[in-house]
């Protein structure tokens, strides 16, 4: 008895309340972004939003809600798990899922309702038999590999694949794209390269007296920086979360990130000349310092790789980052201005308040008129937006605001 009383009770504390680590997103900057992005669109061009991996860290369900609300028309996911997930939070918009799942999926995919890419037969005849057998027809969209070298129909290929799998009964080709291996690199001979390949796989299937359904082609960065790759629907995933996919489409576009990382200060103590902090003792007090401790650590998507390199904001003001980041905790040094015999700490004492126990910290986000940024970290460890993104949305509470 008394422990279901105990297990409720948590289960009514609010997440804040149980730990001092979050990610906040804001909705209206997601809204924000797609509205941007339409901008650079024509008025037919359909918006597919991509929320694989838990729309980068977001939250798929919250960011295909707030995307279908804001004129985004289909949703695209990298699994059928994904997919699973979105139809079982009531999500009605087609589906496509941007890969070919194994052929163990056929009925998973038309229970829930979802649209997979098709790259081999094998796979294209599992689904279209499963199709006839439950007595519906599977629309499915049809992977033009077009030098990303990855998956997909060989563009030379593509006339011949579909007219070998379109004389299934069961099957519907409801699209036709291809991927982009450099749409945000200054390699644009390599972009024309894969946009002559698509534009020529096209040309075959309709020759042949096929239709090739809807056409896409671009990413976040291919949809910003060239509008002949738009076609007929273009998938956004990086700019909805106002992220940019590499510097060359910062002047291009306003974009504003969606989410920002915070915790508290769950420790504070003063840590005397020579004192060793955190494992293998990376960082030694200088003296007259104190060590803040927040909640949050790698295992929370704040990488190892970023120990002692990188800052942390207070009420507008910055703060290094110091020892060996830890799995679930990682602490700062502060300057606080009881130690008074110091100059330099005298002189910050008349700009700001000392740091205290249950301060707010910012490891992502606005803080006063300072800004860290998911491309300043990801820039420190030779990695992109995308990955520190995904990796904060791992364990981290999510709040949404707005
Ligand atoms: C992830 C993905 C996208 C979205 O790319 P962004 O750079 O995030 O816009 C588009 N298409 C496919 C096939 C993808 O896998």
């Amino acid at each position: 008895m008394n422990e279901q009383i105990s297990i409720d009770y948590a289960g009514m504390l609010p997440p804040f309340e149980r730990r001092w680590a979050w990610t906040e997103i804001d909705r209206d900057a997601i809204r924000a972004n797609l509205k941007n992005m339409r901008k650079l669109l024509g008025p037919d061009v359909i918006i597919l939003t991509v929320v694989k991996a838990d729309a980068y860290g977001h939250g798929a369900v919250e960011v295909a809600k707030a995307a279908l609300g804001a004129g985004s028309k289909y949703i695209g996911v990298a699994n059928v798990t994904e997919g699973m997930q979105l139809r079982r939070a009531g999500i009605k918009a087609p589906i496509i899922i941007l890969s070919e799942p194994p052929a163990t999926c056929v009925d998973a995919i038309l229970s829930y309702d979802l649209v997979p890419t098709i790259c081999t037969v094998e796979f294209a005849l599992a689904l279209g038999e499963a199709a006839s057998a439950a007595g519906v027809i599977a629309p499915f969209h049809l992977k033009v590999d077009t030098g990303m070298n990855r998956i997909g129909v060989h563009y030379t290929d593509a006339g011949d694949f579909l007219r070998t799998v379109s004389f299934h009964e069961g099957l519907e080709l409801q699209g036709t794209f291809t991927h982009f291996a450099t749409a945000d690199t200054a390699d644009s001979y390599a972009f024309k390269t894969q946009m002559d390949r698509f534009e020529h796989a096209l040309e075959t299937i309709r020759y042949m007296g096929m239709e090739p359904g809807i056409v896409h082609a671009a990413n976040s960065a291919a949809a910003i920086r060239y509008k002949s790759s738009h076609f007929d629907m273009v998938r956004l995933g990086i700019a909805t979360y106002g992220l940019h996919p590499s510097n060359l489409t910062r002047d291009l576009v306003q974009l504003e990130p969606a989410m920002s990382i915070h915790a508290r200060i769950c420790a504070l103590k003063q840590v005397g000349l020579g004192e060793g902090v955190s494992y293998g003792y990376t960082y030694r007090s200088p003296g007259g310092v104190e060590i803040a401790t927040i909640p949050l650590g790698y295992g929370d998507g704040l990488s190892r790789l970023l120990s002692n390199k990188m800052d942390v904001l207070v009420e507008g003001h910055r703060y290094p980052q110091v020892g060996t980041i830890c799995m679930d905790m990682c602490m700062f040094e502060v300057r606080n201005r009881k130690d008074i015999s110091s100059l330099r700490n005298a002189q910050l004492s008349a700009e700001r308040k000392p740091v205290e126990y249950g301060d707010k910290v910012t490891i992502v986000g606005k803080s006063g008129n300072q800004e860290i940024s998911m491309d300043d970290l990801a820039n420190r460890i030779g990695t992109i937006n995308y990955d520190m993104a995904c990796m904060f949305g791992r364990r981290l509470e999510r709040y949404y605001v707005n």
